[in-house]
């Protein structure tokens, strides 16, 4: 959907499970109102850098350069206040702050647009993305299609590694599924053969480069 603005400020938020496209979608806004020779500003948190560290990248490789930010308080301070679009990716990872961020910069007249996951590995909520979706004047949601089914997927479904709340990673660690085939949690089967991989990891000596895993993010009330 595009949408018209007129001169007030205003939240768009983009949301889904990953391998839905929200990455493209919000490369795709902000490139319009470039065209639109708006003044556009894109951030992103440090804990995101799955493909590059200075970019936005989606999985289909669309590219555009953004800021990295350790937590939503800091768009604050780097903000350029003459930027009349204000980007913001992996905003599920951008800390409880966004939510008051993002209604500053719209009360103070800026279009801002936010991508994030709506639910977490466990299905549920993903904090600030649903508050978000309150204050947000446009929501577009995002869906993948299921890998297992073909379906339309709304779940990030976790294949393996730990049980904390935020572990980054793409296409080895994570799959979209439907309603009928997410299992919350990670798959028994997939956690074993995944044990069984690092062990003949072990033996042949390679360092493994993945799954990184951060913690802290959240508080462990999150945890289950
Ligand atoms: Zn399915």
């Amino acid at each position: 959907m595009d949408i018209i603005t007129g001169n007030v400020g205003w939240i768009e938020v983009i949301c889904g499970p990953m391998f839905s496209g929200k990455s493209e979608e919000l490369i795709r806004r902000l490139r319009r109102s470039m065209i639109a020779r708006k003044r556009v500003e894109v951030f992103k948190p440090i804990i995101d850098d799955r493909y590059s560290a200075l970019e936005i990248v989606s999985h289909g490789d669309l590219r555009m350069t953004s800021q990295v930010v350790n937590n939503a308080g800091e768009i604050m301070d780097q903000l350029d206040w003459r930027s009349e679009v204000v980007g913001i990716d992996e905003a599920n990872f951008m800390g409880p702050q966004l939510v008051d961020v993002a209604q500053r910069l719209a009360d103070s007249g800026k279009q801002v647009i936010v991508a994030g996951l709506d639910t977490d590995y466990l299905g549920r909520p993903f904090p600030p993305i649903p508050e978000l979706l309150a204050y947000a004047e446009s929501i577009t949601k995002t869906l993948a299609i299921c890998v297992r089914c073909g379906n339309p997927a709304k779940h990030t479904q976790r294949l393996r590694g730990s049980e904390d709340l935020i572990v980054v990673g793409a296409a080895e660690l994570y799959e979209p599924r439907c309603r009928r085939c997410f299992e919350p949690g990670i798959p028994k089967q997939a956690e074993m053969d995944f044990v069984k991989a690092r062990q003949a990891q072990k033996t042949d000596h390679r360092e493994e480069s993945r799954p990184r895993i951060h913690t802290g993010i959240r508080g462990t009330e999150e945890e289950v």
